[in-house]
């Protein structure tokens, strides 16, 4: 087993490292206390091509393996977690089609992402729905002309309010069928640049078929303030069957293929997280002096930093293990995908909780990074699955 970079990961991680320092930390802070999507960052990422890293190469996409995808969503996660959440979604709302849809539908709906900067939503949740997403009620319903009808609502969507595309799990037939399909919808995005789009509202966007859909207010979120998130409501949007991926009775499958790719994803995320808490905490503690001593020489103090250090690591590790397993197609890549989400989400709430305590009362202020860490580490342990399913899904295997 070898534990180094290629020297292509080593370059990944090295552009994304730079990314970070020189567009990301000067001024995240300011950027998070405005609430401002950071659509200009997020242009700049995709200019240098760390946006859409699973298009295949068939289409002109990056078809980046899923290690090296671990390594630049962590990379780019040391900068903001909600930054990278965003960039990851495009990844969970295309890779379905990139495995399972035709060529021709790859060319539709993957194309347009490797030809400008745009944003994808995955759309799984429904107020109804969490955990238990085959309690979903959006279906699809056969009408004239082979054609079909979408209604429902999904709620807690990453980049709804600008994505060019929807990526929708539906019930086929009725709410309470037991089939399931992943159709995509296109619509014309409301991007931050060029419209300026009043938000405060829920509003209607166009549907490029027919139908209607309107998006909710941007949620005010306690942490990952810089990620974009509100619902989505389909009202008899039409869906040829050219917009339906792959089996339209497979779509529970899909989901577990998409989750088993995707909570490596999220693992990253929280290791990046993880380490930046770290480093941030290391800094203050080395700076800031109490009993004559550094803080980070006081020995209890010394132990929780050792503590930190030691779940950055073996969070790490289990994210590498899961990438390697997802990239190898294991059969049993759901369960080290499950450990290395847990582990990760672990990682980032301990590393945050205990550097802001390392912090003493300046950690309480919003003006120190570490308690916006605080903030943006609860939601890793939520998206993709609670750690309670997390558990039910190990539990499952290893019996
Ligand atoms: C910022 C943000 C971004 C998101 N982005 C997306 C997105 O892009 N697309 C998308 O589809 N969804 C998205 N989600 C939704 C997210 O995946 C769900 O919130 C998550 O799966 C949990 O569902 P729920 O909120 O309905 O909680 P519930 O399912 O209601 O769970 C609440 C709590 O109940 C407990 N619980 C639940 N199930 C079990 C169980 N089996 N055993 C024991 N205890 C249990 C847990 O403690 C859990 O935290 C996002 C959410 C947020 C907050």
């Amino acid at each position: 087993m070898n534990f180094s970079l290629t020297s292509d990961q080593q370059a990944h991680v090295d552009t994304v490292a730079r990314f970070v320092r020189q567009e990301i930390l000067p001024q995240v802070m300011a950027l998070e206390k405005s609430h401002a999507f950071p659509w200009e960052i997020l242009q700049k990422a995709w200019q240098i091509g760390i946006l859409n890293l699973s298009i295949p190469e068939s289409i002109r996409g990056f078809e980046v393996d899923v290690i090296s995808t671990a390594l630049i969503i962590e990379a780019l996660s040391y900068g903001d977690t909600g930054i990278s959440t965003s960039a990851m979604c495009n990844d969970l709302a295309n890779t379905v089609i990139a495995r399972h849809g035709t060529h021709e539908q790859k060319e539709a709906f993957l194309r347009p992402f490797v030809e400008q900067p745009l944003l994808a939503a995955f759309c799984l949740t429904e107020p109804g729905a969490g955990s238990d997403n085959a309690a979903m009620t959006t279906f699809i319903k056969k009408g004239v002309d082979g054609a079909y009808l979408l209604n429902g609502t999904k709620c807690f969507i990453t980049n709804a309010s600008y994505a060019s595309q929807f990526t929708v799990f539906c019930k086929v037939g009725k709410p309470a069928s037991q089939f399931m399909a992943c159709v995509i919808v296109p619509c014309t995005p409301t991007l931050p640049e060029t419209l300026d789009p009043d938000l405060s509202e829920d509003r209607q966007i166009s549907c490029e078929k027919g139908g209607n859909i309107s998006i909710g207010r941007p949620e005010d979120k306690l942490g990952q303030r810089l990620s974009n998130t509100a619902s989505v409501t389909f009202e008899d949007v039409l869906i040829e069957p050219f917009q339906i991926i792959g089996d339209r009775r497979q779509g529970f499958k899909y989901i577990v293929d998409v989750l088993d790719y995707a909570r490596p994803m999220v693992a990253a995320i929280g290791v990046g997280l993880a380490r930046r808490a770290l480093d941030v905490t290391l800094n203050y503690t080395k700076q800031r002096r109490q009993f004559g001593q550094r803080i980070c020489d006081l020995p209890v103090a010394r132990e929780t930093l050792v503590a930190m250090w030691k779940k950055v690591e073996l969070a790490r590790l289990a994210l590498m293990q899961a990438a390697a397993k997802v990239k190898e197609m294991a059969p049993d890549q759901g369960l080290y995908a499950s450990l290395a989400k847990n582990t990760a989400a672990e990682a980032a709430l301990f590393c945050t909780t205990e550097g802001l305590h390392l912090h003493g009362g300046y950690g309480f202020m919003s003006e120190y990074e570490i308690s916006k860490l605080s903030r943006d580490a609860h939601i890793i342990d939520i998206y993709e699955g609670v750690r309670e399913v997390q558990n039910m899904i190990i539990g499952r295997e290893i019996l």
